[in-house]
């Protein structure tokens, strides 16, 4: 068992290493369990061209390093595996990594999001064999192949644009008329000539013999149904909050999702925070769940201050060598 620490950190996003950074420039010394897969979800995405102070865009996975250096900088150390049970009923409260128990005064939740499937049998006995949720990870596998992603919203746009580089042609297939996605990038993916559209349509039914081979899609208005031959099915539907370890514990929405309180990242246990994707379905950005890490880590460093009788100033307080941005 370790000593108490000050502050743990739940999460290798966005949101737990903007957290950790801003943490321990308030000496903190805050720890990172930071999963096996560090790095969240822009460790599968290619060019990121929405995070400002990247004018020319920037790859996931090279964003996400520099987030962890930078918070390394300044002293914070990582777990670089997934805590597997936890234990908010009193303080301190206690983490664990199998057996490892770790302890601490505070705690940073920012778990993010995974992937939502479709719940079909297909899906299952096909990935890594034809079914992907990630374009970017698995597009140069189809090479001149017909592929469909499922979906209406933003990542479908994407994921279909991104997967024309490889492919023949991309099918988008959206169980609706109206798509979720922004203009922009749904009139990106229409003026693409790869990129065909089926609406009010859903799959069915993965077709294969080993590998993906087709699908049956449906029209959900006149409940018709035809075999598309494809090679490849990304389904592009959303996500889900990665908060499994701490419904029971925490006050949570029907989704999932943490509830935090008061325009802050407080949850309804004294001590505990939550930042990022795990406590957000609207805004869903790297940047908005960056900035909610910072938020954690000022209320962290607050919430201590006010235990020892005093206001907290050092996450505020510019330092001497270097102006705070
Ligand atoms: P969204 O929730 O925005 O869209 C999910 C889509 O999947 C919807 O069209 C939904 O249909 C459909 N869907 C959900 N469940 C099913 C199902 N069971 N069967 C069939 N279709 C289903 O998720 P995204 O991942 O697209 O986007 C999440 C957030 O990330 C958004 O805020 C988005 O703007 C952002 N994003 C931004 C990007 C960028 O700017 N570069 C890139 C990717 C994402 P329906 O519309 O009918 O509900």
């Amino acid at each position: 068992m370790n000593d108490v620490r000050e502050l743990i950190v739940i999460g290798g996003g966005p949101a737990g290493y903007t957290a950790a950074l801003y943490a321990a420039r308030a000496n903190l010394s805050p720890l990172v369990i930071e999963g096996f897969q560090w790095g969240g979800q822009l460790m599968i995405t290619s060019d990121v061209e929405n995070y400002p102070g990247y004018p020319e865009g920037v790859m996931g996975p090279d964003i996400m390093a520099d987030f962890r250096r930078q918070a390394e900088r300044f002293g914070t150390e990582f777990v670089t595996d997934d805590v597997t049970r936890i234990e908010l009923g009193e303080r301190p409260f206690r983490v664990w990594v199998e057996d490892v128990e770790y302890r601490a005064k505070t705690i940073v939740i920012a778990t993010g999001a995974s992937a939502r499937w479709l719940g079909l049998e297909g899906e299952q006995t096909y990935q890594g064999r034809g079914v992907s949720a990630c374009a970017t990870c698995d597009g140069a596998f189809f090479k001149d192949c017909e592929l469909i992603v499922v979906g209406g919203g933003d990542t479908a746009m994407e994921e279909a644009t991104f997967l024309t580089r490889f492919a023949r042609k991309v099918t988008v297939v959206h169980r609706r008329d109206e798509f979720r996605a922004s203009p922009i990038m749904l009139d990106r993916a229409r003026q693409n000539d790869k990129i065909e559209f089926v609406t009010n349509a859903v799959v069915d039914e993965i077709t294969g013999d080993g590998k993906v081979e087709g699908v049956v899609l449906r029209d959900t208005v006149t409940g018709r149904t035809w075999k598309q031959p494809v090679r490849g099915v990304f389904v592009a539907i959303g996500h889900d909050p990665n908060t499994k370890l701490f419904v029971d514990q925490l006050d949570h929405d029907d989704a999932g999702y943490l509830i935090t309180h008061g325009g802050s990242t407080a949850t309804n246990i004294p001590g505990v925070f939550a930042a990022g994707d795990v406590q957000d379905h609207t805004y869903r950005q790297a940047i908005t769940a960056a900035g909610s890490g910072c938020m954690a880590a000022l209320d962290a460093e607050r919430f201590l201050a006010a235990e020892e009788g005093h206001e907290g100033t050092a996450l505020t307080a510019p330092r001497p060598e270097a102006a705070e941005v």
